[in-house]
């Protein structure tokens, strides 16, 4: 596979650039580190004083050495079996063997069991806080004032934590940034809509991971970055490839062969128009009642709600996308996205939406077939476009 032409956005460096940036100050901030899963609003994290570490994320923290196939051994030898996901055997395999700084706190939401019982396990092996927030199934008026609820005793928790005490104004500043970053992230992802093929969505799969650090102004910088970037192109008349079709990607991707996706994009011509994860709840938290604001957030988060808002999220972005076809990408061991798929492949084929799944480990490459993955993708293209 020969590709030379530019595939990476200078706004996609600067997020790499700011993650780096981030966790490398996590030697400065011992003491005040907490390890969240990707569902807990990190803004209360921020907002107490202290550092939210994503443990999905945690991937690029971690020594390449770990990250090798004797890594990955050492996890399972542990007590990680190897039937759990990868991110959570490896992160919480490098604390156990003191690869990274034992946090302050674990904070899970109950919506991926295998967070709420990773962090349990680790917590009490270490006599380190968990709080577990217990999200409903349903999406009721009532559902949002139980998380509210939860949310506001987690805060002062976590202040009590920080020994800053509970400071509200520093709260409200950073909603007030990740309200800014929505923002600049909402238009950018609606100018992609009207111009299909502006930049490639492959590189954008790493992005759910800046949209769990808003509330900073790194995060906020990349976002403006990402917006005035789709802008300058859109008036430009720039575009990328001639599509040959276009796609919409749900779940997150591999990590290790960022070529597989330049492939599909440049190659086969398959663009991805848009990313699941990168779509976010149209609600604007109110700095009134920023707990309020975080609680309907989080219950309408499409990907982390009930299967049927899923599935209807997921119509409506192929519509309003346009797109031809919908890749799901399987995360080996992941129940909890996994388990909807044929839900989704349902609903959506109702509506004459067709679907794909791709199975593979998002970071183990042990098992990964770049050839199979494709095959799969090239006839699925044929038959959509
Ligand atoms: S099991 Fe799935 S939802 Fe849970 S941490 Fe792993 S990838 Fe995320």
């Amino acid at each position: 596979m020969d590709i030379n032409e530019q595939y990476y956005e200078d706004f996609y460096f600067s997020l790499i650039k700011f993650q780096y940036r981030f966790y490398r100050d996590m030697a400065k901030n011992q003491g005040k580190i907490i390890f969240k899963d990707i569902g807990f609003p990190q803004e209360l994290i921020l907002g107490a004083g202290l550092m939210p570490v994503i443990v999905e994320s945690m991937i690029g923290l971690l020594p390449p050495t770990l990250l090798n196939e004797k890594g990955f051994d050492k996890a399972n030898s542990i007590f990680y079996d190897t039937g759990s996901c990868s991110f959570h055997r490896l992160a919480l395999s490098a604390i156990h063997n003191n690869l990274v700084e034992l946090p302050n706190a674990f904070i899970g939401l109950n919506a991926c069991q295998e967070v709420v019982n990773d962090f349990f396990v680790i917590s009490n092996e270490h006599q380190i806080p968990f709080y577990a927030v217990d999200l409903p199934y349903e999406r009721t008026e009532d559902a949002v004032l139980y998380v509210e609820k939860q949310y506001e005793e987690t805060f002062e928790k976590l202040c009590k934590l920080s020994s800053e005490g509970v400071k509200y104004s520093k709260l409200i500043e950073t909603i007030k940034l990740s309200n800014a970053a929505s923002n600049y992230f909402r238009k950018a992802n609606s100018i992609r809509k009207e111009y299909p093929g502006l930049i490639y969505g492959g590189p954008m799969l790493k992005f759910v991971n800046l949209v769990m650090m808003f509330g900073t102004e790194g995060a906020l910088q990349v976002a403006r970055e990402y917006y005035e970037t789709c802008s300058r192109y859109a008036q430009s008349g720039e575009r990328k490839v001639n599509l040959k079709c276009k796609i919409l990607w749900c779940n997150m991707g591999i990590n290790y062969d960022d070529k597989f996706y330049e492939y599909i994009e440049k190659e086969l011509g398959a663009m991805i128009v848009i990313e699941e994860f990168n779509i976010l709840p149209e609600v604007e938290i109110s700095t009134d009642n920023p707990f309020l604001g975080l609680a309907k957030r989080t219950l309408n988060t499409s990907f982390i709600s009930d299967a049927r808002l899923r599935a209807e999220n997921l119509v409506k972005l192929a519509n309003d996308y346009d797109v031809d076809g919908v890749v799901f990408f399987s995360h080996m061991n992941c129940r909890f996205f996994n388990s909807k798929f044929n839900i989704l492949k349902k609903y959506l084929n109702e509506k004459g939406i067709p679907i794909i799944e791709l199975s593979g480990d998002c970071i183990d490459k042990r098992s990964y077939n770049r050839a199979q993955l494709i095959t799969r993708l090239e006839a699925f293209v044929e038959m959509i476009s």
